[in-house]
């Protein structure tokens, strides 16, 4: 049952492409403005910078992205991804400790670029005839209604320059910086939102690599920095086109090489010396290219007073995460399942578009308090990240060093970890009175997992 005529997105992302899925059945027809011409070409575009460096899937976002669309997992392995055991020739090193062992623990995870999994999730939107991809438009602008008290369509450009606007019941603002709805809430003299931020100032290199001699076992080899001492990290992750991702990363004023011997030496830096081994035997594919992340950002939209009608944000424009956590694309893809729910519980009511912001932020919130906590620990470990930091983060932290330890020794503790980080299983499950028991007689320390940290890291 519609509960709208038109609903308008702003973005052809993974966040606008799954919000849109999630619209079909609430509105009759669903436009998808994007600014760039988009092309059935599987490979980095303009407008997604991030998408040259790899992009992994989090089980947890597979796991939805298959709540939206049929036999998700399938296409994306039609497609050309790589799918294996969570817990096997997946090398997870952590400093200090043996790297997390080879196991079954019944968690697949899907492995290929960026650019696929946009490809997939967009030709499976694509099968929606309610829904249409206009493609080569900019929206640049918000349109509001005479009394100001709601959007009611955009303003968009063609690559031509021809000005057309739309009008829509609800405007969902997927462009990842959010910038419109700022402008439209500045415009219509309405507060900006609060903002947490936690200064990271990660720098990124990454290479594509061949190995003529064969290809390392491992789909993927993550090494952890060593924080607070070493800030330096590591990935080496397949691509569907069997070549190998392998991204460099470095803080503040410590920033991997584009340059390739130098590159292979920043690698010999690194906490443990698996990349380096890899890439001594690596050839390099095109170009190193270089990304700087400054800072995860987490708006608070539900605190703007009389926010207007018809107007949401999805994704990246509601909060933006540490990207070394690979976890934007899986929060965007469980936001649309929440969004699908939230709008058909409405179907049928007298009024279903009153209040949607404030009920979708507040449906949101604890998914983005999950992630954004799970987050926080490791990045807070660094003394030079800025962000305000718990009493207890010390204690916190130690214990995250615990459940790893007893990770590598319990197949129970490792597969919980592994839900946990895969963003299938909420952050909690690894602090119950049962399992810091057993991590405390496995490990045989008595660690806590903190009384404020967790809570404190959500604020
Ligand atoms: C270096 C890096 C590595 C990352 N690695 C991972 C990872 O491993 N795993 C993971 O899950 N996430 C990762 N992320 C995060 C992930 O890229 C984002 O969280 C995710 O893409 C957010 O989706 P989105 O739809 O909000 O934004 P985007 O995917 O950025 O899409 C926004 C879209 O809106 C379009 N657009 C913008 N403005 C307009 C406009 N005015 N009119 C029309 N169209 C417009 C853009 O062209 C673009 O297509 C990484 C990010 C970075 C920076």
């Amino acid at each position: 049952m519609h509960i709208g005529k038109r609903a308008i997105v702003i973005g052809a992302g993974i966040g606008g492409l799954s919000a849109a899925r999630s619209l079909v059945g609430s509105f009759e027809e669903i436009l998808v403005f994007e600014r760039e011409v988009l092309t059935n070409v599987i490979a980095p575009r303009a407008g997604i910078p991030q998408g040259r460096h790899p992009h992994s899937l989090l089980p947890g976002g597979t796991q939805a992205l298959s709540e939206l669309f049929d036999n998700f997992p399938m296409k994306l392995r039609n497609a050309g991804a790589k799918v294996t055991d969570y817990a096997k020739r997946m090398r997870f090193e952590f400093p200090g400790q043996r790297a997390l062992p080879e196991r079954e623990v019944g968690i697949d995870i899907h492995i290929c670029t960026r650019p696929l999994v946009e490809s997939v999730v967009r030709r499976c939107v694509e099968r929606y005839e309610d829904i249409v991809i206009l493609d080569g438009r900019r929206v640049t602008e918000l349109l509001s209604s005479a009394d100001h008290l709601a959007v009611d369509g955009v303003r968009c450009e063609t690559r031509n320059g021809t000005v057309e606007t739309f009008a829509a019941d609800l405007v969902v603002d997927a462009s990842s910086r959010g910038e419109l709805t700022l402008e439209f809430l500045k415009r219509s003299g309405r507060s900006q939102p609060r903002e947490t931020t936690i200064g990271v100032d990660y720098n990124y290199a990454t290479s594509i690599v061949e190995f003529p001699d064969g290809p390392p076992d491992e789909l993927t080899i993550l090494t952890f920095p060593n924080a607070p001492t070493s800030t330096r990290m590591g990935v080496l992750v397949k691509r569907e086109d069997d070549r190998f991702f392998v991204t460099l990363c470095g803080r503040g004023v410590d920033s991997p090489p584009n340059e390739w011997e130098a590159f292979v030496e920043f690698a010999s830096t690194l906490p443990t010396d698996s990349l380096y081994r890899a890439l001594r035997q690596a050839k390099l594919h095109g170009k190193i290219v270089q990304f700087a992340f400054q800072e995860s950002r987490r708006r608070h939209l539900d605190e703007v007073e009389k926010w207007p009608r018809g107007l949401i944000a999805v994704a990246d424009a509601v909060c933006r995460f540490n990207p070394v956590h690979a976890q934007g694309m899986t929060v965007a893809a469980k936001e649309a399942v929440i969004l699908n729910d939230l709008l058909a519980a409405r179907w049928g009511c007298a009024d279903p578009l009153a209040g949607l912001m404030e009920e979708w932020m507040f449906r949101i919130n604890p998914l983005i308090d999950n992630v954004w906590g799970l987050a926080a620990l490791p990045d807070l470990a660094f003394p030079d990240a800025r962000g305000q930091r718990p009493p207890d983060l010390d204690e916190a932290l130690e214990y995250q060093r615990q459940l790893i330890e007893a990770a590598v020794l319990d197949h129970g503790i490792h597969s919980l970890f592994l839900e946990v980080i895969g963003l299938i299983t909420p952050a909690d499950a690894l602090r119950t009175p049962e399992v810091v028991d057993r991590v405390r007689r496995l490990t045989g320390k008595s660690g806590a997992p903190g009384k404020t940290a967790p809570n404190h890291l959500l604020i």
